[in-house]
C-alpha cells in the first residue's frame, strides 16, 4: 500500500456515538461512496450488535483502534449535518465533564432527531450512496393558515348569515387561524374561500405554530436611555462581542435595576454583527412578561423553547435555528443545547436559580454549560443576577469572570425596608393563626386600606403540610416514601408531594383505624382562606403548583396587574421575578423554612429566596415594606436579607465554606444509590465508598469520602436511598475517584441502581 492510500484510510475513519449507555464513541468507517459527505454532526446508520443503529458523527479523523475490526458506516440519514459541529463538539466535552454517555447526551440535546433517526431506519430510508442524497427527506415544515381583515375593502349588502359572522370575527381580532375560525363559526372553506374572492379576507401562510407565548399581540417598544451604570455594562459586554473574543461577565443588579435592559441591548449588539444569541431562564413557564418584552424589542422571530411543544414544532424551532433564519432562541435549561447558528451571545437570567441544575439522566449544569458553550464558540456569556450563586461570586473575585454592578433601581427608588418579626416572641394576630402576626397583620391593614397589593409568601403548597391522628398521635405518611402526606383539601385528598400517592380524605388513620384526624401546621390553600376570612373585602389569589401550570401563571399574574386581585399568596414561584407595580407589602411567613433543610447550601438559598421576593415590593411608586416573620432574627442570612446586603452575606458564607472545603473552594461529586431493599442499599453504598476510598487519592488526602450515610429522605417512591459525597479542592482528583466508582457501577451492582453526579446541587 502507498503511503499516500494509507493516509487516505487513516482519514476515513469516524468516531460514531450511538445510542446506548456507553461511555465511548465507536470508530467506523466512511465507506467510498460517503466520502467527504460525513461531517461533525451528521446522522448516520452503523451496525452495531448485529443492528443497524443510529448515530451521530462527533469526531473525524479517528485513529482504528488496535485489534479491532472497523466495520464501515452503513448509510448517511440526511444531506447536511443535523447538529452544528460547535454543538456537537461542545456535546462531546459536556458529555465527558459529567461522565455521561455521550449517545445519552446528544439524545438529551436533541430527542426528536433522535426518534426520527430511529423512524427513518425503521423504513431503511437512510442514503448510502452519494446519488441518493437530493431524495433525502426534509423534516415537513408546518404551515399555518391564518385569515385575516382586507380593512379598505366595505362588505357588500349580499352576504351570508354566516359570511357576515366570520366578518365579525375578523373585524374583532387581528388574524385568526384557519382551523380556529372555522370552528368558531362553524363554516366550510367553500364559504371563506367565497368571501377571499370578494377581497373581504385574505389568508397568510405563516410558518410559525400557533404557541401560547405568542398569543397576543405585543405593540413594538423604542429602547429607554440607559441610566449610567446600565450604560457602562452595556459598553463593556458589547466591546468584548466587537472583539470577538468572548469573555463572561457576572451582572450583578439588584431586584428592578434594569438588568433585562442590559441583555435586550446585548442581544441587539450581537444581531448587529450577524451572530446568534441564546437567553436561559429557569422556568419558561413564569416568564411569558419577560418573553413580551423581547418581542416588543425584536418581533416575533423569536424561538421560545417550552415544554408544550409538539415534536414537529420543536423539530421546526431547531431547523429555523439550525439554518440561522431565526437567531435569538429563549428556553429553560435545555435551550442551552440550542443549534444556533453563529452564535454570539449567551445569557443567563437568575443564574443563582437552582433549577438549572438538570436532576435526572443527564445531570447537567445549565448555567455552567452556558458559560462553556460560550467559551467554545467565541461568544461572551452574561450571568445575572440579583444574588449570584458563590460559584459565579468566587470566579469573579478571581478575575476569571468581569464583574458588572448595578447597584441602584431603574427607577431610583429604594430598596423596601424589611421588619424582621421573632415567631418565638410575637404571637398571632386577630386571625389567630401563629404565622399571621399582630405586625403582619397590621401591616396588611396599612396596605390594603390605602389601595395597594400584598405578596404573601409561603413555601409550603396545600392546605396543611401534615395530618395527625387524634388518637394515637400518628402522623399519616406516604406508605411509599418516609414523608409525611399533605392535605390538600380543594383537591378532597391527602398527597405525597414526592410521588403520585394521593388517598381521600376521610381515610381512617393508618395505625389505629380512628376517623379523627387533624391538621398541622399552614400551607399556602390554607393561608389563602384565612387571609379571605380575616380580611372580609380583600380579593386573594393563590399562585403554586396546584393552581398555576404553563399558562395558568401568566393569568393569576395578570389579574394581579389589573388590579383585580388585592392579596397574592403564594409559594416560591411568587418570588421570581415578576414586576407587579402595585404590590407595596411583601410577607414572608416563615422564613426558617428554607434553612432548616440539610444541605450546606440552605443559607444561600434562603438569602436568595429572601432577597427575590422581597425584591417585589415598591417598584413603583408607592412605597415598599417587607414583613420577615422568622424563629431564628439572628441568623446570618436572614440579617444579610434585611439589610439587602449581598457583601453581608458573602462575608459570612464564604468563610465557613472555605473551612469546610465546601463550593466554590473544594468541588463535589455525589453518588447516589438506591434499591428496593433497605439492606441493598445499604451494602451497594458500603461497596461504592469502599471503591472510592481504596483509590490513592482518597488514601492520600487529596479527595475526602463523606458518608456513606441514608439519605435525608431515606425511601422514595418504595426504594431506599444511600448516598455518600465525594469532595476535592482539585477537580482532576476527584475526577478519577468518580471515574473509579462509576466504573464498579459499569461492572455490575446487581439490583441497587446508582448514579454519580458531578457538581450535585440537590442534597435530598
Ligand atoms: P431587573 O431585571 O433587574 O429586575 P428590569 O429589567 O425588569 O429589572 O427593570 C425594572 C424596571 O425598570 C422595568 O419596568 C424596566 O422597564 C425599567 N427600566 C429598566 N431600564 C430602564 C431605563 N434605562 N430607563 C427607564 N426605565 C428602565
Ligand atoms: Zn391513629
Ligand atoms: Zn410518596
Amino acid at each position: 500500500m502507498s503511503e499516500e492510500r494509507e493516509r487516505v484510510e487513516e482519514r476515513a475513519l469516524v468516531e460514531v456515538a450511538i445510542p446506548a449507555p456507553l461511555r465511548r464513541a465507536f470508530t467506523y468507517a466512511v465507506p467510498e461512496a460517503l466520502r467527504g459527505r460525513v461531517e461533525i454532526g451528521s446522522r448516520v446508520a452503523v451496525p452495531f450488535a448485529r443492528r443497524k443503529v443510529p448515530g451521530f458523527v462527533v469526531g473525524l479523523d479517528a485513529k482504528a483502534p488496535e485489534g479491532v475490526r472497523v466495520l464501515s458506516i452503513a448509510g448517511l440519514l440526511d444531506e447536511a449535518p443535523v447538529f452544528p459541529a460547535e454543538l456537537a463538539t461542545f456535546l462531546t466535552e459536556a458529555a465527558s465533564y459529567y461522565l455521561h454517555p455521550i449517545g445519552e447526551v446528544l439524545r438529551s440535546a436533541a430527542p426528536a432527531l433522535d426518534r426520527d433517526a430511529v423512524a427513518r431506519l425503521k423504513a431503511s430510508g437512510f442514503l448510502s450512496r452519494a446519488k441518493d442524497l437530493k431524495t433525502a427527506a426534509r423534516v415537513k415544515i408546518d404551515r399555518v393558515k391564518t385569515w385575516r381583515r382586507v380593512p379598505e375593502v366595505a362588505p357588500p349588502s349580499r352576504l351570508s348569515a354566516k359570511q357576515r359572522e366570520i366578518l365579525a370575527v375578523l373585524d374583532a381580532r387581528e388574524k385568526v387561524s384557519e382551523p380556529e375560525l372555522l370552528t368558531l363559526v362553524h363554516a366550510s372553506r367553500a364559504t371563506l374561500g367565497g368571501l377571499a374572492k370578494k377581497g373581504l379576507i385574505a389568508l397568510e401562510l405563516a410558518d410559525a405554530p400557533r404557541d401560547p407565548f405568542f398569543e397576543t399581540h405585543v405593540a413594538r417598544d423604542t429602547p429607554p436611555t440607559l441610566l449610567e451604570e446600565q450604560r457602562v455594562a452595556v459598553d463593556a459586554i458589547n466591546g468584548a462581542q466587537r472583539e470577538g473574543k468572548g469573555g463572561t461577565f457576572l451582572l450583578h443588579g439588584v431586584t428592578g435595576s434594569g438588568k433585562t435592559e442590559v441583555y435586550l441591548h446585548a442581544i441587539t449588539e450581537a444581531r448587529a454583527n450577524g451572530r446568534g444569541a441564546l437567553l436561559l431562564v429557569p422556568e419558561i413557564a413564569l416568564t411569558p412578561q419577560l418573553v413580551g418584552r423581547f418581542r416588543a424589542r425584536f418581533g416575533d422571530d423569536i424561538a421560545v423553547l417550552h415544554s408544550g411543544l409538539t415534536e414537529r414544532e420543536w423539530t421546526r424551532m431547531w431547523h429555523v435555528l439550525r439554518s440561522g433564519e431565526v437567531t435569538l432562541a429563549v428556553g429553560a435549561r435545555s435551550a442551552i443545547f440550542a443549534p444556533i447558528a453563529r452564535l454570539g451571545l449567551v445569557v443567563v437570567d437568575e443564574e443563582h436559580d437552582g433549577s438549572y441544575k438538570q436532576e435526572e439522566g443527564f445531570r447537567y449544569h445549565g448555567r455552567d454549560l452556558a458559560v462553556l458553550r460560550a467559551h467554545r464558540a467565541g461568544a461572551v456569556c452574561i450571568l445575572g443576577s440579583a444574588t449570584p450563586s458563590l460559584e459565579s461570586h468566587q470566579m469573579a473575585e478571581s478575575g476569571r469572570y468581569h464583574r458588572l454592578v448595578l447597584a441602584r433601581r431603574a427607577n431610583d427608588k429604594p430598596l423596601p425596608p424589611v421588619e424582621i418579626v421573632d415567631l418565638s416572641r410575637i404571637g398571632a394576630g386577630p386571625t389567630r393563626d401563629p404565622l399571621i402576626s399582630l405586625p403582619l397583620h397590621r401591616a396588611l391593614e396599612r396596605c390594603l386600606g390605602g389601595g395597594h397589593q400584598a405578596v404573601l409568601f409561603l413555601n409550603r403548597r396545600g392546605f396543611a403540610p401534615s395530618v395527625r391522628c387524634q388518637s394515637c398521635e400518628r402522623l399519616q405518611r406516604c406508605p411509599a416514601c418516609s414523608v409525611s402526606l399533605t392535605e390538600h383539601r380543594r383537591a378532597g385528598s391527602l398527597r405525597c408531594h414526592y410521588c403520585d400517592y394521593a388517598q381521600p380524605l376521610g381515610t381512617a388513620c393508618q395505625e389505629c383505624g380512628s376517623l379523627e384526624l387533624v391538621t398541622i401546621g399552614l400551607g399556602t390553600e390554607k393561608l389563602e382562606d384565612t387571609i379571605a376570612a380575616g380580611f372580609p373585602g380583600a380579593r386573594v389569589a393563590r399562585l403554586d403548583r396546584d393552581v398555576a401550570t404553563g399558562q395558568g401563571v401568566e393569568a393569576v399574574l395578570e389579574r394581579v396587574r389589573r388590579r383585580e386581585v388585592d392579596v397574592l399568596v403564594g409559594t416560591q414561584m411568587v418570588t421570581k421575578g415578576h414586576d407587579l407595580p402595585g404590590v407595596t407589602l411583601v410577607g414572608v411567613l416563615l422564613a426558617d423554612q428554607s434553612l432548616a433543610f440539610p444541605d450546606f447550601r440552605a443559607a444561600e438559598r434562603t438569602f436568595q429566596l429572601l432577597t427575590q421576593v422581597a425584591g417585589r415590593a415598591g417598584r413603583a411608586d408607592a412605597p415598599g415594606e417587607v414583613v420577615l416573620q422568622t424563629f431564628q432574627p439572628h441568623d446570618p442570612a436572614i440579617l444579610a436579607a434585611k439589610d439587602h446586603s449581598y457583601a453581608a452575606f458573602v462575608r459570612s458564607e464564604m468563610q465557613s465554606r472555605k473551612d469546610a472545603g465546601y463550593p466554590p473552594f473544594g468541588r463535589l461529586a455525589a453518588v447516589r444509590i438506591d434499591a428496593a431493599e433497605e439492606r441493598v442499599s445499604e451494602s451497594t453504598a458500603a461497596l461504592l465508598a469502599a471503591v472510592a476510598s481504596g483509590t490513592a487519592l482518597v488514601r492520600t488526602g487529596r479527595v475526602d469520602v463523606l458518608g456513606p450515610a441514608p439519605a435525608p429522605i431515606e425511601r422514595v417512591r418504595g426504594r431506599y436511598r444511600h448516598r455518600f459525597l465525594l469532595k476535592s479542592s482539585e477537580r482532576r482528583a476527584l475526577r478519577a475517584v468518580a471515574l473509579a466508582v462509576l466504573g464498579r457501577i459499569e461492572d455490575g451492582i446487581g439490583v441497587a441502581r446508582a448514579s454519580v453526579d458531578i457538581d450535585p446541587v440537590n442534597m435530598l
